[in-house]
């Protein structure tokens, strides 16, 4: 049973008790994928002491390095990052983890990445927003707009229900935005998997 991606402090106590409805302690997680470094994705992963912490290489060496600084993005806590950098194990595109698959989203931020299993793509924040699966665009990239405006045109593409970053779980039917619920922060349950999904703005 793993994450993907752990949220904000804001969304600690709901994605605990989402856990908690779901049968599922904190420690039983075994891995946390992490979209991206962002804090509000990241910063929840002390209470998962027992799950493989999986990143890019990629996203790890830009969140590290003073590139973002010069993007304008201090979305990045730097110390915690060196404190957990040991701790990362490195995925590739197309790995395979439990039940999905790892797919590069670049844009966003360098690194950014989805996973994606049998009906449904987790897509962190390579795509936001339900309206820019709509307008196959983005509303803002950190990093590189064509890349992301790209990305969010290889998920819409993969026809499936999505998991936004920031959004809860909707599939376009018609380019039209069908919400699977409306739950504000939530757990998609998903076989062996389940993603946190997180709406609160920080
Ligand atoms: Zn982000």
């Amino acid at each position: 049973m793993g994450l993907f991606d752990v949220g904000a402090e804001g969304a600690r106590e709901p994605l605990l008790n989402n856990l908690k409805s779901l049968g599922i302690k904190a420690s039983d997680i075994e891995f946390v994928i992490f979209s991206h470094l962002h804090f509000d994705h990241f910063i929840n992963i002390e209470l998962f002491p027992n799950a493989t912490v999986y990143t890019t290489n990629e996203e790890l060496d830009y969140a590290l390095s003073d590139e973002p600084e010069q993007h304008g993005d201090f979305n990045y806590i730097k110390s915690s990052l060196y404190y957990y950098k040991n701790r990362f194990t490195l995925l590739y595109p197309q790995d395979q983890v439990y039940d999905g698959k790892i797919v590069a989203l670049p844009g966003h931020t360098k690194g950014s990445i989805g996973f994606e299993s049998e009906g449904c793509i987790f897509t962190g924040d390579a795509l936001k927003y339900a309206t820019e699966a709509k307008n196959k665009s983005t509303t803002y990239a950190y990093y590189n707009k064509q890349m992301a405006d790209s990305s969010i045109r290889a998920i819409v593409a993969r026809n499936k229900i999505i998991i936004p970053g920031h959004d809860p779980v909707f599939k376009l039917e018609n380019d039209n935005i069908a919400y699977l619920n409306d739950a504000s922060v939530e757990v998609y349950k998903k076989k062996d998997s389940c993603v946190s999904i997180f709406l609160k703005e920080v």
